[in-house]
Formats: C-alpha cells, sequence, structure tokens
C-alpha cells in the first residue's frame, strides 16, 4: 500500500488502548444502489469483503428487490492492535417507492443489537461467549444532487441519529468538479444545521485536550467525506498505487488532495475507533438504555 501523505488535519495515533485479543467494531453501510458502498469497505479493507452482485434474472429486473442487512466479518491489523470487523451492508435500501419499511428495519435492527445487550447485562449468570453487535458507526451515502439532502436523507437521520453514530460520505467523488464537492459539502451542512440533523459530532467533548479539540474541530468541518473507491493498484517508482484509472488520467485513491479517503481511512481504522466505540456504549445505548427501563416500569 501506498504510504500515505500526512495531512493536517491528521490526528494523533491509534488512541484505543491496544488490547491482547484487539478490538471488535461494527460498522453499517447505507445508501442507495449504485453509490459506491461495496468498493468503499473492499478499499478501506483492501480486500473484498462485499463480493461483486450477482447478474440478475432478465425476468426479475422489473421487481424492487426488499432491503436485505447482509453481515460480512473480516479481520487487520492496524498499528499491532487487531480489528475484527463486522460490516453489515443495506442493499435494496431507499430503492423502492415507499422507504418507510426500510426506516423502521434499519431502527429495529439497530434497537434489536441494544437489546441484547440490556438482556445479557441482566442475566445473573454472564454467557462467557456473549458477542456485542451494537453498530458503531453508520457510514451513509448521500446520492449526488448536487444541491443539499434529499427528504429520505433527513428523515433516516432523524429516525436513527440518536442510536447510530452517522457519518455522512459522498461516494464516487470523482464524478464532481472541486468546485462542486465544495459546494455540494456546503449545502449538506446547511441542511444540517437547518433541520437540526443528529449526526456524528467529531468535536463534542468539550473536555477533550486543546489539541485533540483542533484536530476534531479541522475534522468537523470536512464533513461529509468525499470518498473514491479504487479499481486497480498500479506500480509507481516509490511503490503501489490505489487508483482508478480513465482514458483522460488517474484517480489516485489516497491522495489527499484527490479525496477524503485517506483521512476517513485513518479515523474508521485508528484515531477515533475509541471514540466511536465509547460513544455508542456510554451514551447512545445508556440513552435508549434509561429510556427502556423508565418505559419498563410504566
Ligand atoms: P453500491 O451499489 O453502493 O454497493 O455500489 P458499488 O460499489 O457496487 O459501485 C457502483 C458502481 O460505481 C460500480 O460500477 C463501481 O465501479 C462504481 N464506483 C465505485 N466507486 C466509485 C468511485 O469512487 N468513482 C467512480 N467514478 N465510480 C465508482
Amino acid at each position: 500500500q501506498q504510504d500515505v501523505a500526512p495531512s493536517t488535519a491528521r490526528p494523533s495515533s491509534l488512541r484505543y488502548k491496544t488490547e491482547k485479543r484487539g478490538i471488535r467494531y461494527n460498522i453499517m453501510l447505507v445508501g442507495c444502489s449504485g453509490l459506491g458502498r461495496r468498493t468503499f469497505i473492499n478499499t478501506l479493507c483492501e480486500k473484498e469483503i462485499i463480493p461483486p452482485p450477482t447478474l440478475e434474472d432478465p425476468d426479475m429486473a422489473h421487481m424492487v428487490d426488499p432491503m436485505k442487512f447482509n453481515k460480512y466479518e473480516t479481520q487487520m491489523n492496524e498499528d499491532g492492535t487487531n480489528i475484527f470487523l463486522t460490516t453489515v451492508d443495506t442493499p435494496g435500501f431507499g430503492d423502492g417507492i415507499d422507504n418507510e419499511s426500510c426506516f423502521t428495519q434499519l431502527q429495529e435492527y439497530i434497537e434489536t443489537q441494544f437489546d441484547e445487550v440490556l438482556l445479557e447485562e441482566s442475566r445473573i449468570r454472564r454467557n462467557a461467549k456473549y458477542r456485542d453487535n451494537r453498530v458503531h458507526i453508520l457510514l451513509y451515502f448521500l446520492t449526488p444532487t448536487g444541491h443539499g439532502l434529499r427528504e429520505l436523507d433527513i428523515e433516516i437521520i432523524k429516525r436513527l441519529g440518536h442510536l447510530v453514530n452517522i457519518i455522512l460520505i459522498i461516494g464516487r467523488a470523482d464524478s464532481f468538479t472541486t468546485k462542486e464537492i465544495a459546494s455540494f459539502k456546503l449545502s449538506v451542512m446547511k441542511d444540517v444545521v437547518t433541520y437540526e440533523l443528529p449526526i456524528y459530532n467529531f468535536a463534542w467533548d468539550e473536555e477533550a485536550d486543546p489539541e485533540s479539540q483542533e484536530e476534531n474541530q479541522e475534522i468537523q468541518a470536512i464533513v461529509p467525506f468525499s470518498v473514491v473507491g479504487c479499481d486497480e493498484v498500479i506500480d509507481a517508482d516509490f511503490g503501489s498505487v490505489r487508483v482508478r484509472k480513465y482514458p483522460w488520467g488517474t484517480v489516485e485513491v489516497d491522495n489527499d488532495e484527490m479525496s477524503d479517503f485517506g483521512l476517513l481511512r485513518y479515523i474508521l481504522l485508528n484515531s477515533h475507533i475509541s471514540d466511536f466505540i465509547d460513544f455508542t456504549t456510554n451514551v447512545l445505548y445508556e440513552e435508549y438504555r434509561t429510556l427502556k427501563l423508565n418505559e419498563n416500569k410504566d
């Protein structure tokens, strides 16, 4: 893999305490078909996590498939720390006319993982093999309208933002000009403010040390992250480079000048893992737990 050039916005290295067995980490991918979810996760993990879709039966091509929850597991090593990553992909999201059922299914899936922890916590005898499947990150791939969020995006963020850390992604970023990306980012963030959407706020921890606070504010200013997925790996003088090749030139996936992929990769697999897991466990789950226990009292 190419050495990623240091960026001004790079936060400090892996903050999570290295555990002997490693970190269990769960990421969910949500977005309409064709926005680059599969290519993104395969590029992130540097291997084929999600295989290419099988060819459709032409007789069924007019049918809209229901949304699915496909789980993929992989292990990787980042700065000496083992990461056991589970990816939950949700093909079929937003492809139908009525999306209400997608919203409900996603909410139920995320809440079910919370309910399982709640149940496990209340057992007298704990299950040694119990596996925490709480979703730590939901990567939401925005449809490139060029002018902010759609009703579907707003609705899903409102429905899930109090249950999961939502990170907004602009996939296939090489299809935009630099100006278009900047303007799309601006209008998305305007909508986030206008509709008070609860996406993950990198600058949430006001008690963090000043250096981390500054780093997190720099990252927050980049949101939503524009990413490019790898198409092939080519040999360059300084090693192999992950690219997308076009007749007119080559887009380098890890080049910070060309997209936010390198930075996002570092945030997702290194610098912010502990923040995402801690926020899920100590804030989102705790709020859910309190609500649930109060409901059960009534
Ligand atoms: P998914 O349906 O969201 O999982 O999308 P895929 O990852 O399968 O990608 C859909 C199409 O977009 C495929 O033809 C990919 O080769 C292409 N694609 C994926 N990532 C990029 C990217 O970064 N730039 C461009 N231009 N195309 C991409």
